[in-house]
């Protein structure tokens, strides 16, 4: 059996496209650590960030040397940066043998069985017309997980000026309910008990697509099979989310009460520069809804600090939004200029300097306020969904709450996969701590 070595860089959609890239070549080849070890290197990449796509090109120069070494190893690049950067990529990096966008990962097995009779480098970002890509269920061997995630749609139609999502992904296109369906009941079957709904706006889902269910009937959809504890999902648009999907987090019960609501900014003059379509007004206003609906509900967001144009007045308004609002927790960055983005071509650029500054100042605050959430645990009982042991301290047990904060905690044998409770005595920013119980 011939060994492939995967690599990923940034969302859960690439985590999910590389868990298909290795269930497309079971059989064939199976997963190795190592890149010397491996005879097909697949980096699976990001161009969200700059940052993202510099790490890209610095691994995958690093492979150079061992494709010296073998030359019948197979270097592949796939993701957003094969998508944007296509054959531009093969004259910057010759060594590598394939380039594959997003929707062309479908294609990995006709695409090395070109490359191995002789038709490389090969260049594939052609998209797809619709989702209706062959079923491909993964079969979940050896320590199998409990939760995992299932992509429902794909690219994305608003084009928020500083995203380059709708260029790398393509267009909103909508996954077959009944695919969804059958792909959860196999993760189910094999002993998934949790699982997150992945899209870059899942709100949007089915809209396009004649006689598809909206996203709240798909979710309750998903709920109802048996066996299935636990479903997320993200990410949504504050745009699209509606009183049905609300309705969803105080109706259904295994919707877990948690919600990623992206608001990037919090002045609606950089709103509407971002092109984000609801001013700040109208995200208060959902959160407020939506706190009726299910006033246990944990917020999280992003925040994008110094885009072109942000004024200290502008900034400000971010920071009384988080005051505001409250979020559990915030993915917080500094604007950079994407290549194909609207906004590379502002001109009124923030100095670095003065975005570091910014970005400094938001986690001071968020720190304070993520402190604060997490101390209002102690003392009390939480379910957690025990996912295995804990990475930091194998003593320990970790899952999550249906908050989706984790939680480290000491307990018996034998609790992976199993829905517990746990009496939490102590925090930190980023986890909580505890003890099983039976009370
Ligand atoms: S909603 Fe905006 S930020 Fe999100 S993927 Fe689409 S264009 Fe990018």
């Amino acid at each position: 059996m011939k060994k492939v070595f995967i690599r990923t860089f940034g969302c859960q959609m690439n985590e999910y496209d590389s868990e298909r890239m290795l269930a497309l070549l079971k059989g064939e080849y199976i997963p190795c650590q190592e890149p010397k070890e491996a005879d097909l290197i697949l980096v699976n990449t990001c161009s969200v960030r700059k940052k993202a796509e510099e790490k890209v090109y610095g691994l995958v120069g690093r492979l150079k040397h061992l494709k010296k070494v073998r030359p019948e190893l197979i270097i592949g690049v796939c993701g957003c940066v094969a998508q944007q950067e296509g054959e531009r990529l093969l004259k910057r990096l010759p060594h590598v043998d394939l380039v594959l966008g997003p929707q062309a990962v479908y294609r990995l097995r006709e695409a090395l069985a070109k490359i191995s009779r002789g038709e490389g480098p090969l260049v594939d970002i052609n998209f797809q017309k619709d989702f209706r890509q062959p079923l491909i269920f993964p079969e979940l061997d050896g320590d199998r997980p409990v939760k995992a995630f299932v992509t429902i749609m794909q690219g994305c139609d608003n084009f928020c000026a500083y995203c380059v999502v709708p260029y790398t992904r393509g267009r909103e296109v909508s996954r077959p309910p009944e695919d969804i369906l059958a792909e959860v009941e196999c993760l189910v079957k094999q002993g998934v008990r949790e699982v997150t709904l992945l899209g870059q706006n899942v709100n949007s889902y089915g809209r396009k697509e004649r006689g598809f269910p909206s996203f709240a009937e798909l979710l309750r959809e998903v709920a109802s099979i048996s066996g299935l504890w636990r479903v997320r999902f993200t990410t949504s648009h504050p745009k699209d989310l509606d009183e049905n999907l609300m309705r969803c987090f105080a109706e259904v019960p295994e919707v877990c009460e948690h919600l990623h609501l992206p608001v990037q900014a919090g002045s609606n003059r950089i709103l509407k520069r971002m092109h984000r379509r609801y001013t700040r007004e109208e995200y208060l206003s959902k959160v407020e809804k939506l706190r009726k609906f299910c006033p246990e509900i944990a917020l999280t967001t992003d925040i994008i600090v110094g885009f072109p144009g942000e004024t200290e007045e502008d900034f400000k308004e971010t920071l009384r939004l988080l005051e505001e609002v409250r979020f559990d927790e915030i993915f917080s960055f500094k604007y950079s200029d994407r290549p194909l983005a609207r906004s590379t071509n502002f001109e009124d650029k923030i100095p670095e300097e003065e975005k570091a500054r910014r970005l400094a100042k938001v986690h001071e605050i968020q720190e304070r306020i993520t402190r604060e959430i997490n101390e209002s645990y102690l003392g009390k009982v939480v379910e957690v969904l025990v996912e295995g042991k804990s990475p930091g301290n194998p003593e320990l047990w970790t899952g999550r709450t249906r908050t989706n904060h984790v939680v480290n905690f000491s307990g018996p044998e034998n609790l992976k996969g199993k829905l517990v409770h746990v009496l939490i005595e102590g925090c930190g920013l980023h986890s909580l701590r505890g003890r099983i119980t039976n009370n």
